[in-house]
């Protein structure tokens, strides 16, 4: 079957749309780059188009009409927004799904040590990583500390131009004779990511004099102490913005833009909408990169108990809401790679500039783990894309027997409703640094706004 590359037809005037999109994508990515932060971004964009919580309305006893717009943020990690279409709530709602939580490594709760005069931070990596990609990179540290008096301190460290970052160490080539032949999961060990957080000894201090400057630095501009560590949640992530990849612009090389491209995407889709039928849902996740479990992740049961206080704000029970509703769950997929084509299967494969894949299942082997779009499903879908001249492209995740992965579209389906995978495609996913196609995001964007106008 024959495909076609999304800028043959892209003019100059067309492209200024792709290129603008991109450009407050690039900023989206420069200001969540924990899902804490990406919730942050989204409420204040959220709240300034006139979306309100939907907790507070029910406290209030407020009824909701068609136009309104609603949200509700579940502990600090998830957004799910809501636009009340003019059909009844029983017709079901239109959801994109998408998680805001990328591969990363965590400090540790007692991370602080001090070797050979370096002060160290100890971390647990999250996600699937190549733990060696991660070495000799400007890190910077996100996330926040829970203080026993309640207070919450943000952490922000390494992302503006005179801010310090900090780094993982790799040994020199010229020693690496052993090292080099070792295998690729071996070569960095989950253990040996340590980062290296500070060297200059405290003056007048005798025992693990660097560790105590660090902490005194801490101290003084956080109030934090080291037993702090023990309530904290810090992320130490690439330093650095997006920024714009290729010498013709065509693509954005930045960090987490698994699934966060599919986030903003998601996220644009519901902010434009106008006067929809049925009601439309964006819900943003976290924990998709650990399996979804936990209260944050998609296999909680946030998700059904918010539309079924939507539910309730029209007299109806969350179960006839959800079974009738529908969703695409946005989420990447690898992109094919010329230079590591031997894992894809090219007539299968989704590539860059090739437009927004949809992907009938995931899972890995036999189709383990996945949920499996109907065949009627996928072809409304498709009848949609096609009607609206969206570029768009199926997808597998390598050849049948190479690997796996899966999304939260198995979550989705649990709850009795029809899901598909539908993303933008990836290069060098779950890499500190990923690369999208300018293009295809924009073709995401443009398939979540006319599955939300449909
Ligand atoms: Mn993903
Ligand atoms: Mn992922």
């Amino acid at each position: 079957m024959e495909r076609k590359n999304a800028w043959k037809g892209y003019d100059e005037a067309k492209s200024a749309k792709v290129d603008a999109l991109a450009k407050d994508y690039m900023d989206f990515l420069d200001n969540g780059k924990t899902e804490r932060e990406c919730v942050d971004t989204i409420v204040n964009q959220i709240e300034a188009a006139g979306y309100r919580e939907l907790p507070e309305l029910m406290k209030e006893g407020k009824k909701l009409s068609a136009g309104d717009k609603v949200y509700a943020v579940w502990m600090n990690k998830t957004v799910v927004m809501f636009q009340i279409g003019t059909k009844p709530m029983t017709e079901g709602l239109n959801i994109l799904g998408a998680h805001i939580d990328s591969p990363r490594l965590d400090i540790k709760q007692n991370p602080l040590y001090e070797d050979s005069d370096f002060a160290l931070l100890d971390t647990h990596y999250y996600g699937g990583i190549k733990k060696y990609q991660w070495v000799t990179l400007p890190l910077a540290l996100h996330g926040v500390v829970a203080k026993k008096d309640g207070s919450i301190v943000e952490i922000n460290i390494g992302e503006n131009e005179d801010d310090p970052v900090f780094f993982i160490s790799d040994l020199l080539i010229h020693l690496s004779a052993e090292q080099m032949e070792k295998k690729a999961s071996k070569v960095i060990e989950g253990e040996a990511l340590d980062l290296i957080f500070g060297s200059r000894p405290l003056a007048g201090e005798e025992k693990e004099a660097v560790k105590a400057g660090v902490m005194k630095l801490l101290a003084e501009q956080y109030g934090i102490e080291e037993e702090d560590f023990l309530s904290a949640e810090l992320e130490v992530v690439p330093a650095g913005k997006a920024r714009e990849a290729g010498l013709d612009r065509s693509m954005v090389l930045g960090y987490g833009q698994d699934d966060r491209v599919c986030a903003y995407t998601a996220l644009q889709a519901i902010l434009k909408c106008k006067d929809p039928k049925k009601t439309c849902m964006t819900i943003l996740t976290d924990k998709e990169e650990t399996g979804s479990d936990g209260n944050t992740g998609l296999n909680s049961s946030y998700l059904p108990y918010f539309i079924a206080d939507l539910a309730k704000v029209y007299g109806l029970e969350g179960r006839n809401v959800i079974s009738a509703s529908e969703c695409l769950s946005a989420d990447v997929n690898a992109a094919y790679d010329p230079t590591f084509s031997e894992p894809f299967e090219i007539r299968n494969s989704s590539q860059i500039n090739y437009g927004v894949v949809a992907t009938k299942f995931t899972g890995a082997r036999g189709k383990s783990g996945t949920s499996d779009a109907s065949a009627e499903f996928v072809g409304r879908v498709r009848k949609l894309f096609d009607e609206h001249n969206i570029v768009w492209q199926t997808g597998e995740l390598g050849k049948v027997d190479g690997g796996g992965g899966g999304t939260v579209a198995q979550y989705i389906a649990n709850l009795d409703m029809n899901v598909i995978d539908v993303g933008v495609p990836v290069l060098s996913m779950h890499a500190p640094f990923e690369i999208t196609s300018k293009i295809d995001t924009y073709m995401a964007y443009k398939a979540f706004s006319v599955f939300f106008a449909d």
